[in-house]
Order: C-alpha cells, then structure tokens, then sequence
C-alpha cells in the first residue's frame, strides 16, 4: 500500500522574535502562509520494522537526520506500529532556504501515516507531535496562514492573504537557522507591526500587507551574505510592490499582483540567482492533501 502526499512550503510575511527564553529557545511572533512550491512523498509500508528514506537531492540526509524519518519514528513509537515505511521524497523546495522544506516533509510524513497506519490522530494532535519535531512543524501540519507563537507551536489560524503573486530567488548559498538566531541581537531590534499585518490579512488589504512585511532577522543574514541585499534592491528595481527576506533566508520572495510584472521580475531574476520560482499561495488550510 502507498500514499501520496504534498508539502508545500513557507513564507514569514512577518518574523518578529520578542526575547531569549530560559530554555534556549527564543520568543517568536511569526506570521506564516504557505505556497504553491511543494516537495512531494512517497509512503509506501513496508513488511520489515525499518523507515527507509529515498531521496536524490545530495543535500537531503538520508538517515535519521532527516524530519520525515523522526516523524515516522515518533509515530512508530509511540502507538507501537510494527511495520515499516519507505519515505521517498520528491524535492522542489530548496534545502537550508527558510522555506521550511525539511518541516513541511516532516508534516506531510506525519498526515500521510496517520492514514497509512490507521491512526485516526486530529489534526491538533499531529500538530502537538509535530512540535516535538521541529519548531515550524506544527504550522505545517495546519498549513494555511497563521499567526504562530511561543517558539512557533502555538498556532492561530488567520484569513488568507489577498490573491498575489509570489517571486521567490534564492542564491548559491545555505543558511543555517541556528546560526542566524544565535548572532541576534535581542537588545537590537527594530520590531515589525505584527497587529498591522493581521489587520491587513483581516481586512484582504493587499497594499496593507505590503507596507507591513518584515522579518528581525534579515539584517543578521545581510550582514553575512550581501548577496541577499543585492537581490532585495534587484527585485525592488524590477517592480516588486514588496521584498522580504524569508525565515533565516537566503530565499527573498517578493509579492505583486500583475501577471506582466511578475514576468518581468522572474526574467529578470533568472540567472542571476541559483533558483527562481513565481508561484501563489495557498493561504487556506483546506488546500492541503
Ligand atoms: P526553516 O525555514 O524551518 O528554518 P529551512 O528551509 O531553512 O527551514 P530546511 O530546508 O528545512 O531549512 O533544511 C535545514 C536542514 O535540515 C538541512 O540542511 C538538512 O540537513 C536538514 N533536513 C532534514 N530533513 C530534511 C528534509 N526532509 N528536507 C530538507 N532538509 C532536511
């Protein structure tokens, strides 16, 4: 027996984080949507007690490192399954993006076997799990848009953004999240408006949300890769109506709502970056599977 299932990815239209927790972590207020750009999975069940990962992307562990192997492995577990599973992941989603590939396969892993196994789990208690995984998993369990707190699991559903176009450019280089987080400066913030954006999703306020996009840790990530700053003013120069920084980066994605100009950015974009994408978003959670 297999199943399929998609994982789309992420972008913050907004990343404030609050301060440093006792515990390491840090105090997020993020406000997330995900996006028409998906890896896809493979589940198919296997008679031998192994999960098994494929992929062909080099930069995709294979092994227990891998989100959608510890997803499997909570799951196995906790409820006692027996048998086993091959996850074979179809990568779009570029690795080390702050696109939230690795969570969203994780999610998807965790939705896929709930059915595969039988385990007649909700959708809070996928997510409940999912956050023992990874901090960005539980959002991707609900997919859609929210507000998301604490270290990212407390999750709030908000109304989708209005209809737009998504340019995503990434450049030949990979970020390391906790890197990003631990050369913050938390005394150092100049914060976003995350009340304005959720008015501005409230209201389907496209110029709104345009004026309220912003992300505490993109100057972290300019300062160690200029390069992200050069494609921020590039997709500006070309017409952007708004340029931000997604998650710990590199990717910089960029909204506009005419067809001509997103071609115009795109073409413009392309081979001057590693990967370009112009997709929309799936600011709903019933889009998902
Ligand atoms: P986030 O936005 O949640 O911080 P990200 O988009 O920056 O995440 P990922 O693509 O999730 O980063 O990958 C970060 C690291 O996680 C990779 O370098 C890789 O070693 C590891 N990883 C584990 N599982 C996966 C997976 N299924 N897909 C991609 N990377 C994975």
């Amino acid at each position: 027996m297999k199943i399929l299932v998609k994982a789309p990815a992420k972008i913050n239209l907004a990343l404030d984080v609050l301060h440093k927790r006792d515990d390491g972590y840090h105090e997020v207020e993020m406000i997330m949507t995900t996006i028409d750009l998906a890896d896809r999975l493979e589940l198919t069940l296997l008679e031998q007690d192994q999960i098994h990962i494929i992929s062909q992307n080099r930069y995709v562990p294979d092994d227990q490192r891998n989100l959608a192997y510890q997803a499997a492995k909570i799951l196995k577990d906790r409820f006692q399954i027996k048998q086993g599973v091959s996850i074979s992941i179809e990568k779009t989603i570029p690795v080390a993006a702050g696109l939230a590939g690795g969570s969203s396969d994780a999610a998807a892993a965790l939705r896929g076997l709930n059915k595969l196994w039988n385990l007649g789990l909700s959708t809070d208690e996928l997510a409940e799990i999912g956050s023992e995984i990874g901090s960005d998993v539980s959002f991707c369990v609900y997919g859609g848009t929210a507000l998301a707190k604490g270290r990212g699991e407390q999750i709030t559903e908000l109304p989708a953004p209005p209809t737009c176009w998504v340019i995503l450019a990434k450049p030949f280089i990979g970020v390391s999240t906790a890197d990003v987080y631990r050369r913050l400066d938390v005394n150092k913030i100049d914060h976003p408006h995350i009340g304005a954006m959720m008015d501005a999703l409230h209201h389907n306020d496209y110029l709104a949300v345009c004026r309220n996009v912003g992300n505490v840790l993109e100057d972290v990530t300019l300062n160690l890769h200029p390069e992200v700053a050069q494609i921020k003013d590039q997709m500006k120069r070309f017409g952007a109506d708004a340029v931000l920084m997604s998650g710990s980066g590199p990717t910089v994605f960029g909204l506009v709502q005419h067809d001509s100009r997103m071609h115009r950015i795109y073409n413009g974009l392309r081979g001057f970056c590693d990967q370009v994408f112009a997709v929309r978003m799936l600011g709903d959670r019933n889009t998902l599977d």
